[in-house]
């Protein structure tokens, strides 16, 4: 059954130029979707989603943690109860992913929450308390 999980990786001076990306794709039929990456002199991190065959991506995890990567499944989301928002744009500078866009025609603040990496940032942004963190 094809999923999609989101992952944290992080990586050390050791493993981080691994062609990590190059094979999840060739050897794991998997499709990465990197939404957000930090390199620094220590390494770095990686949030993306993996989508393909849940054994696929269990295999791919195996093999990452082989390498020495921390390999952690991000399992909370943030949702938006929209009867709650006002649409007055508090939430749209601290979202890291851009998953909050203005609608230009209507002035109204649309929430995309595929983009989204939990990262809860709106959550005290949010004075009417619309979005809210769930977990799956
Ligand atoms: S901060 Fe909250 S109320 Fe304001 S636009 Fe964003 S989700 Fe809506
Ligand atoms: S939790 Fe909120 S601020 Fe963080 S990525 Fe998701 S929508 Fe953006």
């Amino acid at each position: 059954m094809i999923t999609t999980k989101k992952y944290m990786l992080k990586f050390t001076t050791n493993n981080f130029q691994e062609p990590i990306s190059y094979e999840l794709v060739k050897r794991f039929n998997i499709v990465p979707n990197i939404m957000q990456a930090k390199v620094n002199e220590s390494g770095g991190g990686l949030i993306l989603d993996l989508r393909g065959e849940a054994t696929d991506i269990e295999d791919a995890k195996a093999y990452m943690e082989g390498l020495g990567v921390l390999v952690k499944e991000l399992e909370k989301h943030v949702d938006r109860d929209e009867s709650r928002c006002i649409h007055c744009g508090a939430c749209v500078s601290v979202c890291p992913a851009k998953a909050f866009v203005v609608n230009r025609r209507t002035w109204e603040v649309e929430f995309k929450s595929d983009l989204c990496i939990a990262c809860e940032s709106c959550l005290t942004a949010c004075s009417p308390r619309a979005m809210k963190m769930e977990l799956w």
